[in-house]
């Protein structure tokens, strides 16, 4: 498993900018990092399109991702407003029906919980990383920098910190119940790095001559993972 990780704009290209002169280009970094943190924690493989105040374009960003072969795709981004008072979160999708919508709806769950702000809900955009990337993509609108409110909350670690945790915890929502070992070799790879077998080839061979033993290897794996 291997999550892309997209921090919005960067380098020469600040994002919206807030009353107050807040960028969005930190505040996205910022919440991107702490993700990536928590995922290597989790053992979880991350790319990141950039970890630090680069300019990279859109082009270059969703390659980079369908080239690294990620699984998932998340970019953080804050929502700009000429009306002030708009202050909701939101993520967006490409389209409604597949694994994309189910990943969205388990993190805006999640954001809306963390942060208190109000439900924008899933909604479905037309826009280049959800729809230049391969795999299921979401694009998280992190609340408004527009809105001074929130323009202030989103410049503290104390907010990019809930909104991370809160993205991590709707992703591993949706890996947790989405993602299953399919094959008795990845299953027995699991069970190896988890220390439950030692000697795969063996159970290899037995699981071609016991019947039913590699649905049995599977479901092992499957729990083994869930317990992490
Ligand atoms: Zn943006």
């Amino acid at each position: 498993m291997k999550i892309g990780i997209d921090p919005g704009h960067g380098g020469r290209d600040p994002g919206a900018i807030g009353l107050y002169g807040l960028q969005e280009k930190p505040v996205t970094l910022a919440i991107a990092n702490i993700i990536a943190d928590l995922l290597k924690a989790k053992g979880i493989n991350i790319y990141q399109t950039r970890t630090q105040d680069t300019t990279e374009d859109l082009l270059t960003r969703s390659t980079c991702i369908n080239h690294m072969k990620c699984d998932l795709a998340i970019s953080i981004h804050c929502n700009a407003s000429e009306n002030r008072s708009a202050d909701y979160i939101a993520t967006y999708i490409q389209a409604t029906g597949g694994e994309a919508e189910k990943l969205a709806a388990k993190v805006q769950e999640q954001l809306v919980k963390a942060t208190g702000w109000l439900d924008g809900g899933v909604k479905v955009a037309n826009l280049h990383m959800t729809r230049e990337t391969k795999m299921p993509a979401i694009l998280v609108e992190c609340g408004f920098i527009s809105n001074p409110k929130q323009e202030a909350l989103l410049g503290t670690v104390e907010m990019q910190k809930k909104i991370a945790v809160a993205i991590v915890q709707g992703l591993l929502d949706y890996i947790g119940k989405e993602v299953n070992i399919m094959t008795v070799d990845e299953a027995l790879v699991i069970l190896k790095e988890k220390g439950i077998i030692s000697a795969v080839e063996y159970w290899k061979m037995a699981a071609q001559c016991v019947k039913y033993l590699d649905n049995l290897l599977i479901s092992f794996a499957n729990y083994a993972k869930r317990e992490d």
